[in-house]
């Protein structure tokens, strides 16, 4: 339906949901040629893209000390799109420095989860103080953000959001009809039996959209420890993998469990279902953003989170299936979830900590291979300044090599050395140097 052609006129945005309703009144249970009802946007509850986007704008102005504001737009073949991203830290000068920890949130990223992007403005307008958390220390909040560089994109496909605001109200792609969580370059374009290219579909290549485009780019130049890609449709916080239905091995993949489990036990209730995306939602999902982010650019601590869905709602009603209707519930949604957000903040660093102050391990030193150590120290140094992945592989080989010569020429001069002294000093006979 064409409800809200233009959002910021306030006529339209009731008008045209009328119209709809007035024309597919609510089915009577028995009549088949009736087109089933649904839920128009609640104008009441939601902003629309503009209003909430000048929203975040204001609320950044209003806090330069704390807050910047880019928006990057690019295109191809006609096509355009734009991405705004705000950072928050606390002093402005320190917004590059690299020891901050950096936590990189996406709401908004398919265009019918409207909740989500309500949420980003939530959690912004609580990090800038105009609102506050229940049961939360300000002087403990404010050690926790002094630590941090957070970047938040509040709407991450605007375009395929506008198509939902035009009357398309299950459109989750983009602009021209490519989901942005199923072209990234992760075991891309993989489709299972039940495919749907009205969802899923991932585009004509890994990247081949602006808006992945986009994301890709900001998220290997700012380097997280920290991705969420938040989405709505049902409860649960997720991990890797989404195109499997395993979970990575190892100390990063229980770091991550850990704080999923806390984060369900604290703000969902223990409703949330946790584990992998693809072994928990039912399906599993090629070239997602968030197996990229684990994968590729090496994201510590990479999830999706899943912050509402009504499960009774019928498949063609998607407003109400993956946003809250009425005012107690949508208040409900966006107070739980900001707090959950503040606890990221706060634990996502003591628990990757844990991993740095693991148990020293001088006593039982193992030798290392050159390699080994190379493999490492290029992984310190990808993790610290952002390098491609591509151009990494190129540089480790070449490092290794010099490496080598390096050393063998050392020991060919110590070798030399040792032999010159041998033939002079060192023949003198070697007496023991002991105090009697
Ligand atoms: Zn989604």
């Amino acid at each position: 339906m064409g409800c809200l052609l233009s959002l910021s006129n306030p006529l339209r945005q009731f008008f045209f949901p009328l119209v709809f309703f007035v024309f597919f009144s609510p089915v009577n249970g028995k009549d088949n040629l009736t087109p089933p009802s649904f839920t128009p946007i609640n104008g009441d509850l939601y902003h629309s893209s503009g209003l909430l986007m000048e929203e975040i704008s204001n609320l950044v102005h209003r806090h330069p000390d704390k807050f910047t504001m880019e928006t990057i737009e690019t295109g191809n073949q006609g096509y355009k799109a734009e991405v705004t991203v705000v950072t928050y830290c606390r002093n402005r000068k320190e917004i590059d420095d690299r020891s901050k920890f950096r936590i990189l949130l996406s709401f908004g990223q398919h265009g019918r989860e409207l909740i989500t992007s309500e949420l980003a403005l939530r959690v912004l307008s609580v990090l800038s103080e105009e609102q506050f958390l229940p049961n939360m220390d300000p002087i403990s909040l404010n050690s926790t953000l002094d630590k941090l560089v957070i970047k938040v994109v509040p709407m991450e496909n605007l375009n395929g959001r506008k198509l939902v605001e035009a009357g398309e109200l299950c459109e989750r792609r983009n602009g021209r009809g490519v989901d942005l969580n199923r072209n990234w370059s992760v075991d891309w374009g993989k489709k299972e039996k039940d495919y749907d290219p009205y969802e899923e579909n991932p585009g004509t290549a890994p990247f081949s959209e602006p808006e992945t485009q986009i994301m890709r780019k900001l998220s290997i130049s700012f380097d997280p420890h920290i991705w969420v890609n938040v989405h709505s449709g049902m409860e649960a916080l997720f991990m890797p993998y989404d195109h499997r239905n395993t979970t990575p091995d190892g100390l990063p993949s229980q770091q991550m469990r850990r704080l999923l489990e806390e984060l369900n036990h604290l703000h969902c209730q223990d409703r949330c279902m946790i584990g992998s995306g693809g072994g928990s939602v039912g399906y599993l999902a090629h070239g997602t953003a968030t197996d990229y982010m684990y994968d590729v650019v090496r994201v510590p601590m990479a999830f999706t989170f899943e912050i509402y869905g009504d499960g009774t709602a019928s498949s063609k009603d998607c407003f109400k299936m993956f946003n809250p209707i009425d005012l107690t519930t949508f208040n409900r949604v966006l107070n739980d979830w900001s707090a959950a957000f503040f606890t990221i903040f706060k634990m996502g660093p003591q628990q990757l900590q844990k991993k740095h102050s693991k148990p020293s391990t001088t006593n039982s030193e193992k030798w290392v291979s050159i390699d080994e150590y190379l493999d490492g120290y290029l992984m310190e140094r990808r993790n610290r300044y952002g390098k491609k992945v591509e151009v990494l592989e190129f540089g480790m080989q070449e490092i290794r090599t010099y490496f080598r010569l390096f050393m063998l020429s050392s020991i060919l001069l110590l070798f030399m050395f040792c032999s010159r002294i041998s033939k002079s000093k060192c023949s003198r006979p070697i007496v023991a140097v002991m105090p009697i």
